[in-house]
């Protein structure tokens, strides 16, 4: 595997700039098109999995994250507060869970909205040393695919299940395989939420769905003892970069504790006011360390769907192409048309550049209505224009599986 830094530079996804701090990339209007295409995906098999978006700010009141528990456990990865005055004190977010918690909040809830799930790809922030940053793998700035289920008890295992299933899903649309599932445990010290019974009754549950998704102890996960989130024990997916260091990408978390620290709660069917349970998860990670995987696990030939340009299209000599690239950009395709330089450096260009399709027009296809229609592994065809535009239609389209796993929400 290349490194992805080299290849991003090479391919022009995404830029660092010392006037705006380390850490902290610029997603050029390549990558800014692939990770467009990436988040509109996930978003979608979401929303078929039962989710409902929102949005949230990336910064709140200190107070929220003293509730949290995240000032007092997690307070050395975060950026000190701003205060605007000596009570209007802010925290750039150390995560997206007290917002949506809030969103569970924002009214009276009953059971039958439960399981309760709420996805956002939104921005949270992380105070890393300047030596550990790298690329898209290490950032400050962070975009994260995340999710919170707020469920009964007796729902949880069922929907650490879904997650680890949707989670499955996306990997597969996306082109990789994780590199190992641990289970991450408690450790010993302060930075752990002190309350065994809700480290027990959290890693059994994680124990049970493992099992039920076909992953045996030891064999097809590995424990993890102090890996865990402060407030929770979690299933961590772990990949490989280039340099064969492992990282965590996906996750999914049962959390019994920040229910309790926001006093979350819904109406059960006896009339009783119980606690519901959170799961936290993310399918597909951040944006940043996801992509840094995927430059790298697809040496930058990214499945159509999600390449920056799906199709270039190179005119011989004055062959005009402006009829057959107006009627791909309306399918929909991300189009670009090179002109200068011979037929054969241009060929070379979009290869170079990972471009899936290349469609060649002169004056013969012009006359006879085709194109040349080349893909990345190599193959030509002359076709007619329909059919070299539904080819390439359904090979740009984005992944979609109607899956009848998660039953559908009830409001
Ligand atoms: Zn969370």
């Amino acid at each position: 595997m290349q490194d992805h830094r080299k290849l991003g530079r090479e391919l022009e996804l995404f830029h660092s700039d010392p006037i705006i701090g380390a850490g902290l990339p610029l997603w050029l209007p390549k990558g800014a098109a692939a990770r467009r295409a990436v988040e509109d995906y996930l978003l979608g098999l979401e929303r078929r999995h039962g989710y409902q978006h929102v949005y949230s700010p990336p910064l709140a009141k200190e107070e929220m994250y003293r509730r949290s528990g995240h000032l007092p456990h997690y307070a050395d990865d975060m950026f000190p507060p701003m205060a605007l005055s000596e009570s209007d004190r802010f925290v750039l977010r150390p995560s997206l869970c007290p917002h949506h918690a809030a969103v569970f909040a924002a009214r009276g809830r009953s059971y039958r909205e439960l399981p309760l799930r709420i996805g956002e790809i939104g921005g949270q922030y992380r105070a890393e040393r300047s030596g550990v940053l790298g690329g898209l793998s290490r950032v400050r700035a962070i975009s994260l695919n995340d999710g919170h289920v707020f469920c009964a008890e007796d729902q949880v295992e069922a929907e650490v299940v879904a997650a680890l299933e949707v989670m499955r899903e996306a990997h597969a649309a996306l082109g990789f395989e994780p590199s190992a599932w641990r289970l991450s445990l408690r450790g010993d010290g302060p930075k752990y939420v002190d309350d065994p019974g809700l480290w027990e009754r959290g890693t059994a549950v994680l124990r049970r769905a493992l099992e039920a998704v076909g992953l045996k102890r030891d064999v097809d996960y590995v424990d993890g003892p102090g890996e865990a989130a402060f407030y929770g024990p979690k299933i961590d997916i772990q990949l490989l970069d280039s340099a064969g260091r492992e990282s965590t990408l996906a996750t999914v978390q049962v959390d019994y504790y920040m229910p309790a620290r926001f006093d979350l709660s819904y109406v059960d069917a006896d009339g009783v006011r119980k606690r519901p349970v959170m799961v936290h998860r993310s399918a597909a990670g951040s944006m940043e360390r996801l992509f840094a995987h995927l430059i790298e696990v697809h040496d930058g030939a990214f499945p159509a769907w999600y390449a920056p340009v799906q199709l270039e299209v190179l005119p011989i000599g004055d062959a005009d192409v402006r009829d057959f690239v107006q009627r791909a950009r309306a399918l929909d395709l991300r189009v670009e048309e090179a002109h200068a330089g011979s037929l054969s450096a241009r060929i070379r260009g979009a290869s170079a550049r990972r471009v899936p399709f290349v469609a060649v027009i002169g004056a013969s296809e012009a006359a006879a209505g085709t194109v040349s229609l080349r893909s990345r592994g190599g193959a030509v065809d002359v076709l007619p224009v329909a059919d070299a535009l539904a080819r390439l239609e359904s090979q740009c389209a984005v992944p979609k599986r109607i899956t009848c796993a998660t039953p559908s929400i009830t409001m």
